[in-house]
Parts: C-alpha cells; sequence; structure tokens
C-alpha cells in the first residue's frame, strides 16, 4: 500500500475536484467516465493475463451477465439496482466459476480459443433472447439512487465509478501482495514448482478468473445505469479484443497498467474515429485496425506494456520490511533420528518404449544423506519426480513413514514433509528473491481472498516473510532477498530454490544437483549446510555430478545407469565397485 499511497491520494484528489470543475466541458467527463468502466474489466484482464498468465478474449461478456441482469430486474420487476448488484456478481461469478472450471485447464493457445468460442456465443444468446430485447436490447433502465438522489448527471456518477475504481485497485494491489497473490504470481512460471510447495494451481486459477469476472460484472452493472440502456454489442468479442488491448497496452502485469490502458485506448479510440472516416473518405470501424497494429508494435517491442515506463518516474517500489518481532511458524516435529522415512519399491516408469527408471529400489532414512548419483539420462530426475507425485508411476510403489504416496498428487505429498529444488531451477524472475522464497511457506499460511484483499493477514503475512528471510540467511543469501530473482547468477538461484525448500518445514528434502554452477567456497558452504540440516535430523536425497561433493557428504549412494540400480552402498564401497568403475565412475576418472 504504501508504494501506491502517493499516486493514490494524487489520483483521488484529481477524482474529485475534476468533475467540479465547471468549464470542464461535459464531453470529458463522459469520456472520463467511460475510462472508469473499462478500467475496471481491464484490472480484471491484468490480474488474469497480466499476473496469472491466462489470455481471456471473452471478458465483455461477464460485464454483459450483469448490465442485462440489472436491466431486466429493474425494468420488469422494479428491483433496486443495488440488489441487482449483488444478483449480477453472484450470477457473474456462478457463471464465471462454472465456465472457468472447464476451461481453465485448457493450456497453450486452446484457452484463448475457448475464451473466444464463449464470448461469441454469449453475444449471440444476448442477441436472440427476446426477454433480453434481443439486438435492439433493454430501455428505459433507471438511474442508480444513492439516499434518495437519483444520479442522472454525468458529473455526479462520475464519483461513483471511479470510488469503485479506486476501491478495486486497493483491493486488487492487497490480493496480488498476499499469500494468494504470491500463488497468482507463480502460475506464470507453470504449475510445477507452485505444486509441488503445496499449491493448489487449478483452484488459484479459478480464482483469479471469478476474482477478473466480478471486476467485469461490476463493470457491467456501472455501464447500464450509466447509459441508461443495453444491447450486445457492448459486451460482444469486438470488446472483449479492446479490453485485452488495454491490459497489454498498460502493462499487463501491472493494477495501475489497467487505468493507464484504458484512458490511452479509450481517448485514442475517440480521436480515431473522428479523424480515420475524414482521412478515408468512408465511415466504418477502422480504428480496430489501428489497434491491431499498435498491439503487435507494443509485443514486438515492450511487452510489459507502458506502465514501467511511467513507473520509472515515480517512487521506486521500497523493500518488504521484515519484522524481526513476528512470531516463528510452528515447526514440524521431526522423526526419530533413524527411522525409515521414505521406501522406494520395484518403481518402474516408461515414457513410451523408452524405460527410464527400471525396478529401482531404496530408503531414506531420518538424519541420512542419501546420494543417487549416474551418468546424464540414467533416470535420476525422473525417480525425483516418481517421489515427489510430479511423475505418475509406471509401477512399484513408494512407501512414506508407513503409508503408500505413490499416485497422490505433488501437492499431498509435499503436505507431509517432502519438499525439493529441480535441476532446472523454476524461479520467478520478476519476483523478489525474498517472496519466491516466501512461496516454499505458503501450506504454512492459511489467508486466503478475502482476508488478503482486506488486508487481515498482516501478521500471518509477517510470519510468513520472517520465515523466509531467516532461510534465506541460512543459506547465506541474506544480502540479496530484496533483489529480482532473475538477477542472480544461476548458481545463487539453486540456493534461493533450496531456501524455497526449508520454507515447507521439511523432513526430507530432494536436491536436484545443487552444486552445478557454484564455485568452490560456495559448495564448501552448501556442504556445510547440508550437514547441519542432516544433523538436526532432516533426511536429504541428493543428485550431484561433483563427486568430491557427493563423496564427502553422502552417508550413503544409489548408482544408477540406464535406469536401474547397478550398485548401493557407503561411498567407499561403491567407489571400488568394478561395475560402477566401468559404468560412471571410470569415465570421470
Ligand atoms: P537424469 O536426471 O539421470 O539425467 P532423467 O531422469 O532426466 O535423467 O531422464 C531419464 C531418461 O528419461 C532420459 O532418457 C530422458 O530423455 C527420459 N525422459 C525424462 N523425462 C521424460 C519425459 N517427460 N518424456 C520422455 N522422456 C523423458
Ligand atoms: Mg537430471
Amino acid at each position: 500500500m504504501s508504494r501506491l499511497a502517493k499516486p493514490s491520494i494524487a489520483a483521488a484528489a484529481l477524482c474529485l475536484i475534476f468533475p467540479l470543475v465547471p468549464v470542464v466541458p461535459e464531453f470529458w467527463v463522459t469520456l472520463m467516465n467511460y475510462i472508469g468502466l473499462a478500467a475496471l474489466v481491464a484490472m480484471g484482464l491484468v490480474m488474469l493475463t497480466g499476473v496469472g498468465g491466462m489470455t481471456s478474449f471473452g471478458q465483455a461478456a461477464f460485464a454483459g451477465f450483469a448490465a442485462y441482469a440489472t436491466a431486466v430486474l429493474s425494468t420488469a420487476y422494479d428491483v433496486s439496482p443495488w440488489i441487482n448488484l449483488l444478483i449480477g456478481l453472484a450470477l457473474s461469478g456462478g457463471v464465471a466459476l462454472a465456465i472457468g472450471c472447464i476451461t481453465v485447464r485448457l493450456s497453450g493457445h486452446y484457452l484463448p480459443l475457448g475464451t473466444m468460442a464463449w464470448g461469441i456465443s454469449f453475444y449471440y444468446l444476448f442477441g436472440n433472447l427476446q426477454v433480453l430485447g434481443a439486438h435492439d436490447g433493454i430501455t428505459g433502465i433507471p438511474p442508480l439512487t444513492i439516499s434518495g438522489h437519483a444520479l442522472t448527471q454525468g458529473r455526479s456518477y462520475y464519483y461513483v465509478i471511479w470510488g469503485f475504481v479506486l476501491a478495486a485497485v486497493v483491493l486488487s494491489e492487497n490480493l496480488l501482495d498476499s499469500r494468494v497473490g504470491r500463488a497468482i504470481r507463480a502460475l506464470r512460471a507453470g504449475s510445477v514448482a507452485a505444486e509441488a510447495h503445496g499449491v493448489n494451481t487449478a483452484r488459484t486459477k479459478l480464482v483469479v478468473f471469478v476474482y477478473a469476472a466480478l471486476l467485469a460484472s461490476l463493470s457491467g452493472w456501472l455501464y447500464a445505469h450509466l447509459q441508461r440502456s443495453v444491447n450486445p454489442t457492448a459486451f460482444g468479442l469486438h470488446a472483449g479484443m479492446e479490453y485485452l488491448f488495454m491490459a497489454v497496452l498498460g502493462g499487463a502485469g501491472n493494477v495501475l497498467g489497467a487505468v493507464l490502458g484504458a484512458a490511452i485506448t479509450m481517448i485514442l479510440k475517440d480521436q480515431l474515429q473522428n479523424i480515420l472516416p475524414r482521412l478515408l473518405g468512408t465511415q466504418g470501424n477502422f480504428e480496430i485496425v489501428v489497434f491491431g497494429l499498435c498491439l503487435v508494435a507494443l509485443l514486438q517491442t515492450t511487452r510489459e506494456g507502458l506502465w514501467p515506463f511511467i513507473a520509472r518516474f515515480g517512487p521506486a517500489r521500497p523493500d518488504k520490511v521484515i519484522s524481526p518481532h513476528a512470531a516463528a511458524l510452528g515447526a514440524r516435529s521431526m522423526p526419530e533420528k533413524g527411522a525409515r522415512l521414505l521406501q522406494v519399491r520395484d518403481v518402474y516408469k516408461n515414457f513410451g518404449g523408452l524405460i527410464a527408471v527400471n525396478n529401482v529400489s531404496f530408503d531414506v532414512r531420518a538424519g541420512e544423506v542419501v546420494g543417487l548419483i549416474g551418468p546424464n539420462g540414467a533416470g535420476k530426475s525422473t525417480t525425483f519426480n516418481l517421489v515427489t507425485g510430479l511423475a505418475t508411476l509406471s509401477g512399484g510403489e513408494v512407501t512414506w513413514l508407513g503409508e503408500r504416496i505413490g499416485g497422490k498428487s505433488a501437492r499431498q505429498i509435499s503436505r507431509r514433509g517432502i519438499a525439493r529444488t529441480f535441476q532446472h531451477v523454476k524461479l520467478i524472475p520478476d519476483m523478489t528473491v525474498l517472496e519466491n522464497v516466501a512461496l516454499g511457506a505458503h501450506l504454512r499460511g492459511r489467508a486466503g481472498v478475502l482476508r488478503g484483499m482486506l488486508r487481515l493477514d498482516r501478521s500471518e503475512e509477517a510470519r510468513l516473510l520472517r520465515e523466509a528471510a531467516r532461510q534465506l540467511e541460512r543459506v547465506g543469501l541474506g544480502d540479496h532477498m530484496h533483489r529480482p530473482a532473475g538477477s542472480l547468477a544461476l548458481g545463487q538461484l539453486r540456493i534461493v530454490e533450496i531456501a524455497r525448500a526449508l520454507c515447507l518445514d521439511p523432513v526430507l528434502l530432494l536436491l536436484d544437483e545443487p552444486a552445478a554452477g557454484l564455485r568452490h567456497l560456495e559448495k564448501q558452504f552448501l556442504s556445510r549446510l547440508l550437514c547441519r540440516l542432516r544433523d538436526e535430523g532432516m533426511a536429504v536425497l541428493l543428485v550431484e555430478h561433483d563427486m568430491d561433493f557427493v563423496m564427502g557428504l553422502t552417508d550413503k549412494l544409489v548408482v544408477l545407469d540406464f535406469g536401474q540400480i547397478i550398485a548401493t552402498g557407503t561411498p567407499d564401497e561403491v567407489r571400488s565397485d568394478p561395475k560402477v568403475l566401468e559404468a560412471y565412475l571410470g569415465g570421470v576418472a
């Protein structure tokens, strides 16, 4: 909020005085009203597309549901517009939930195509239902009233629209700056890392989808009572594309960018509609062509949109404050040292004709560092994926403290205290190191969407961030916590992933090539860290190619080659095993 305080106050002050100045022409007030309406829809798209990575062309349809709901209910049944707002939100939210359940699972190009499909469908539905006035729509919608005063003037309606816009900006910013917000921001980097840290990505996608639909329906409701009539044109695919254009133009990842994008688009559209027909000597929606060209140019040059340019002149985003007084998070009780934690039994995995893991069995005990070694392609990472639920078993069984976990989801497995890092680092580059790490503590917090939006999650959030900071100090990266993750070297990013995994309060830590890209001193530091973790009772399963690192650290080695175990034992036993020497160490030596 503090980052937004100054611009918000300035914007609010401008909003307050603007329509009171009598010399401001009615036209500008009207334009500002429509900018506010568009900004609400675009803001939802910023959350959905820019932050969450899900492109939607069909957002205008959600505005349509609320607009038609209030149009029908207030003209035919005399229901108060304010009650209609709640009904409209419930209706759009319900439809979004139903559509979202089907469409957010779609990946790649199928999601945008899906949104186009329902965008078109609803347009024709609105236009063909007689009860909705078919293509002529519904007229005679009453104005909004506030304590008996009818808001028939654009100048008074202005305050209602921009009041809602301001509220939406604050609530959206709050949401993004919360536990759920971190999960939303993590979606863009794919679901694997988030799921492995306990985030329900399908549910998180649905949350953003419904949130965006609710903002759109708020806009639709306001639109109906401003315009006092509705017809399908405003809610079709054409409108949906314009909203998407606004979100991308303004800065697809920033809430205030939506307001900027809406303002520029609406002003540009108005001017183009005047100028282009005069230039071309004929009438038509030529502005859409110009928008299309602008969009292509924008995506070629600045994918981040215009907001980052503007934000550069504003105050820098202050670093997150780590409260030293925030209570420590509750910790899991560690199993007794030597207790059998993980049992991998005859685990088998094939990708078509390729057998990646072939009847592999081994155990990991509490307080033990086990090394899983073998040449490239031996099946080490696949074994990790099978243990952590990121790949499904083709055969065999994985047991955790006596419970079968083979076939459970990554999320369910992470809850049991199994955390991991990835051979190919999976962090969100434009999020700070601290927040990337805090994602690891997702399961240790409880705050949901509403608490986040209303800032009722602050004490819990302080505890989560303190834990993230503590783990970063522990792995020796405390000095880098406020930097964007993308600015760190690859070796450091691997260590950031270890801090993130430690935030889960794990019993078993799986590290996939953690020392790759580290310098000698950094490796020594990491080695000491892992020894400390082991002494605290944690178990570590380690894939690593640096043999000095592995031999000095591990209690037991499992050697894989072509998916099969060729040797197990202490480092000394394995070192002298002829099969190992031939398949693996011989090559290295
Ligand atoms: P390692 O980590 O030991 O280098 P991997 O477990 O990554 O090896 O891979 C083992 C084998 O399985 C390799 O031949 C690899 O090409 C194959 N493999 C891994 N993942 C997949 C996948 N998702 N689809 C098809 N083949 C895969
Ligand atoms: Mg690997």
